[in-house]
């Protein structure tokens, strides 16, 4: 598997790959990253980049040329790649999204700055359209690094012990259990003794409760969700 990042700004992204678990990862040959820089492709004598939006307006727009031709070079050189543009406007990213494309053999993120990127490049060479979140952003680096972590980590191989994949949140209806280590008691505040008294099933039983409790507070439209779905499978 590999992540090719179009940016303009590769060193506010290289050091996250330098440490911890990507970067063994890296090392295992899990997957590779790549940066390229679409001012190397500008035809501009300045090799400038971007220019002022034809509709007027504060801010610059990322002019097509340079982004058209950095990609449709990356499709010269490789087969099967998947480009993802980065936007608050797009598709809300999920976990869903990041166990789907953790099965995909070249992933493509390009990142915008300024205004955004000239819509034209987007309607010709974008596979697909996500965003982090409802708020905007100065550039597409962070997001295509948070989709990046989220979907690495569901490549075989990436994380130390697979379990800790299939019981966390969002990948059941409901959010993970509160998690507890050492010690026991810590300022005045006890870890549940169930937790550690060995009876898994008693275990699991709070686990769900707690489970529950956690989802009907921070996410309640999950729960009603699961409801549907089950009143729909009797
Ligand atoms: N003028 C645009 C915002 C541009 S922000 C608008 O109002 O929609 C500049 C760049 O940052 C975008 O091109 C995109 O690549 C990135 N970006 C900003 N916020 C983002 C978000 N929430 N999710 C994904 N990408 C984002």
């Amino acid at each position: 598997m590999t992540f090719t990042f179009v940016t303009l700004f590769s060193n506010l992204m290289q050091g996250y790959f330098q440490d911890s678990i990507l970067k063994r990862a890296i090392d295992n040959g899990r997957f590779t990253i790549a940066f390229i820089d679409p001012r190397e492709f500008s035809l501009n004598k300045h090799n400038k980049v971007d220019d002022t939006a034809f509709s007027g307006g504060a801010g610059m727009v990322m002019s097509p040329q340079p982004l058209s031709d950095t990609l449709k070079s990356l499709h010269e050189e490789h087969d099967n790649l998947h480009v993802i543009f980065t936007t608050p406007v797009g598709k809300p990213f999920t976990q869903n999204d990041a166990k789907r494309l953790a099965q995909k053999e070249h992933l493509v993120f390009v990142s915008g700055r300024y205004e955004g990127i000239d819509e034209r490049v987007i309607e010709q060479y974008a596979d697909e359209l996500f965003s982090i979140g409802d708020y905007v952003l100065t550039g597409g680096e962070l997001p295509s690094l948070v989709m990046c972590d989220a979907i690495a980590r569901n490549i075989e191989g990436v994380l130390g012990n697979s379990d800790s994949l299939a019981i966390e949140s969002f990948e059941t209806p409901l959010l993970e259990a509160p998690s507890f280590t050492k010690p026991q008691h810590f300022q005045g505040l006890s870890a549940p003794s169930e937790y550690l008294k060995g009876n898994h099933s008693k275990i699991a039983a709070l686990k769900i409760g707690l489970s529950e409790c956690k989802t009907k507070f921070f996410r309640p439209k999950r729960l009603i969700t699961e409801q549907k779905r089950k009143l729909y499978e009797k």
